[in-house]
């Protein structure tokens, strides 16, 4: 079927759709969760066959969207219309969904990302179409197929299966009312010039370096423990992965052998075995681009605390190295099994190290006392601060970056909100 008629299926969906009552779409949400837990097995399988993802975090992927899912069919109805106290007989504010929104997801959770962005428009009465990444269309039918296998109408949801260069003609189609896309600051960029020409609402998730912070008062092993896992799961291929571990001076010999350790847990294997912890890369270009970020890296003056060891073609040994405020490599995301360590002084340092770059998504940082916990509250410039924790989202908070990495909100209550107009009812 062409793009035309599936956009003109998503408006006809519409139409109804958006009449459906709150509680009735949240029946539909429970069943499309439980399909989730259901085949968690078997989606998990097609998501390690797309991206090679380890198998049990693929299982693990399945099952947290079946949690999300959850959490939005009990969720609070906080679209109803609002009264506002004025001198007039009736004012009000509605909420109406947009219609329909495009989705431009990447591969890197091929089930999680789509999920997130589609519940909470649709929820709110929006319809949805998906561009998903290139190498996960398999996902994309998949997830088509549950909506409608819940009970969700025809035209709801709806896969694409188109290359990027096709969105420019979706997103100017006048059905479509809008755009999230989670991916790179380029695609983000040039999806969001799009939408702005045409005057669409857009919602961007993009890359991240985040800081994650070592202070003389952190608990070292229960930190080196999650840095490490925050650096290496999904092969270090997550927006919010741990990038930039900047760690107080005085205890740099102390802590950095216990975080080695436990980085050298990760090793590549075979993704479809449950007992591998880490595989290859997606695709090999992104393996090769990792290695030249590694070398710019070196070459402008990074040390090397464990060398990062290509052993296929998108394999690798972990590597680990140390930068300096200045190493142009700070400007860019690097979304592989490399991580950066930085030291600082003191607290007023590590701040400005964590926040002298691009990004702003997640950081975490690492102290019992809540004093210093506060002034990192306080000044850290991300959209996320983790206290004690590695940072991960949950679909009860907020999930969103400042600077370039984006702008606008998923998760939680807030995201319902992303895709509505809100429409002002006043009069006598
Ligand atoms: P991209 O940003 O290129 O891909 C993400 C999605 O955007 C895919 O569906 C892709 O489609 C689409 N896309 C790419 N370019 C355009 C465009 N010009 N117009 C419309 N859609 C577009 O990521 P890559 O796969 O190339 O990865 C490159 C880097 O991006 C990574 O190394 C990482 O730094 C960052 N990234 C960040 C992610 C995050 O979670 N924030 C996720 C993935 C990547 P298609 O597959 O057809 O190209």
């Amino acid at each position: 079927m062409n793009i035309e008629n599936k956009l003109k299926i998503s408006q006809k969906a519409f139409n109804t759709w958006k009449t459906v009552p709150f509680k009735d779409k949240q029946q539909l949400l429970k069943t499309l969760a439980k399909l989730l837990d259901d085949n968690a097995e078997k989606f998990g399988k097609i998501i390690t066959k797309e991206m090679n993802k380890p198998i049990t975090q693929s299982i693990a992927e399945v099952k947290k969207c079946a949690s999300m899912v959850r959490y939005y069919a009990a969720a609070e109805n906080i679209l109803k219309p609002e009264k506002i106290k004025t001198e007039f007989r009736v004012s009000k504010i509605h909420y109406i969904p947009k219609g329909v929104i495009l989705g431009v997801m990447p591969w890197n959770f091929p089930f999680w990302q789509v999920i997130r962005f589609a519940v909470p428009a649709i929820l709110a009465g929006n319809t949805v179409v998906l561009k998903h990444a290139s190498i996960c269309f398999g996902s994309g039918n998949e997830i088509e197929k549950i909506f409608l296998e819940a009970g969700f109408p025809k035209g709801v949801f709806q896969n694409l299966e188109i290359g990027h260069a096709e969105v420019k003609m979706v997103l100017e189609n006048p059905i479509v009312r809008g755009v999230s896309l989670t991916g790179s600051e380029k695609a983000g960029g040039e999806v969001a010039s799009i939408a702005g020409k045409n005057i669409k609402k857009s919602l961007l998730e993009l890359g991240g370096s985040d800081a994650f912070i070592i202070l003389d008062d952190a608990d070292f092993k229960a930190a080196a423990n999650s840095g490490a896992k925050s650096r290496l799961m999904n092969c270090g291929q997550a927006c919010n992965a741990a990038k930039r571990f900047i760690i107080q001076k005085n205890i740099e010999k102390e802590f950095l052998p216990i975080f080695v350790k436990e980085y050298q847990k990760f090793v590549a294997g075979n993704p479809l075995k449950k007992k591998t912890n880490m595989a290859g890369m997606a695709r090999p270009d992104l393996a090769d681009e990792l290695e030249q970020q590694y070398n710019k890296a070196l070459a402008n003056g990074a040390e090397i605390i464990l060398p990062l060891v290509r052993l296929s073609a998108n394999e690798f040994i972990p590597g680990l190295i140390k930068v300096k405020s200045g190493n142009p490599i700070l400007q860019e995301e690097l979304f592989g099994p490399l991580g950066m360590v930085m030291i600082a002084k003191d607290d007023q340092q590590a701040v400005n190290l964590a926040n002298e770059i691009p990004f702003g998504l997640s950081d975490s940082v690492w102290t019992k006392d809540k004093k210093r916990q506060q002034f990192y509250i306080d000044n850290l410039e991300s959209g996320t601060v983790s206290i004690n924790k590695g940072t991960s989202s949950d679909p009860r908070l907020p999930f969103g970056g400042t600077k370039s990495s984006g702008y606008g909100t998923e998760l939680s209550l807030v995201a319902l909100k992303e895709f509505v107009n809100v429409r002002t009812v006043v009069g006598n």
